[in-house]
């Protein structure tokens, strides 16, 4: 199932499947519990980010092709770090260039994301699926400078801003990808890609990484997991690529979707 969460034209929030044909059907119930998709179509006015995460868990140099670019050594263990909350972003709204704090230097990172269907603790690698809800597209927005220059140490600082958390457009149940260490990966930038790899170069692959993050850990029902971006960031380049006022960005993955974002400056007046 495709899950869909949207505002209809009376203002009223839901959850839909989206069937093959592009209708969405209302879903009745709890999707971290018993649902079902109901048969009524449903007329949506705008995609919404399809869970508000409780946390936003990250992973680092999780692509041996990306921690190659980076000069970085393969981590011995997953490199997490977490995104604020606030940092949420619907699919077609703008990504914003941070302005009263400023930052010259905003990446993109394409991103297979992990939405945890149920609290869990201690899950082995075995057992992890039956954890996981679904897959969706992240887009793990970094301000370099204060990723790697301002922010004391660590990534936190760097990685939620304000729109820094773009997720969308849906949650495809893992009926639907039987293999998440499978699916081709990309980023594409004013119509050119700029990434391009498949989930398949992960070093810590999803299993393993559930296993590890709730590892004497409660994970709660909706917490997201991003879980690393391939080679071809901006950063890694020859001159650096940033994000500019006008940009747009898509990060697409085979079997989920494409979740797009226009890029602004921040309006600080
Ligand atoms: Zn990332």
């Amino acid at each position: 199932m495709k899950i869909v969460r949207y505002i209809d034209r009376n203002g009223n929030t839901g959850y839909a499947a989206q069937q093959a044909d592009g209708t969405c059907e209302r879903i009745d119930g709890d999707i971290f519990g018993d649902f079902e998709a109901t048969g009524d179509t449903v007329e949506i006015a705008k995609l919404l980010a399809p869970v508000v995460p409780p946390a936003i868990l990250c992973i680092g140099l999780n692509y041996r092709k990306h921690a190659a670019e980076t000069g970085a050594k393969l981590p011995d263990y997953p490199v997490v770090f977490h995104k604020s909350r606030n940092a949420l972003l619907d699919p077609g709204e703008p990504i914003e260039l941070p302005g009263f704090l400023p930052s010259e230097e905003v990446d993109y990172e394409c991103e297979l994301v992990v939405v945890i269907g149920k609290r869990c603790k201690n899950v082995s690698r075995d057992n992890a699926f039956d954890c996981i809800l679904g897959y969706t597209c992240g887009n793990d927005v970094s301000a370099r400078d204060w990723q790697k220059k301002k922010g004391g140490g660590q990534w936190s600082r760097g990685k939620s801003f304000d729109t820094f958390a773009p997720m969308g457009p849906c949650i495809v149940t893992p009926d639907e990808i039987p293999d998440p260490n499978k699916l081709p990966i990309r980023t594409v930038l004013n119509g050119k890609t700029v990434q391009e790899s498949n989930t398949a170069d992960m070093i810590f692959d999803v299993a393993t990484l559930v296993e590890f993050l709730s590892g004497s850990t409660t994970l709660l029902p909706g917490t997201v997991i991003f879980t690393g971006t391939p080679e071809g960031v901006g950063m890694a380049r020859t001159p650096p690529l940033w994000l500019q006022p006008g940009d747009s960005v898509t990060i697409a993955i085979e079997g989920i979707g494409e979740l797009t974002n226009p890029v602004q400056k921040e309006k600080t007046g």
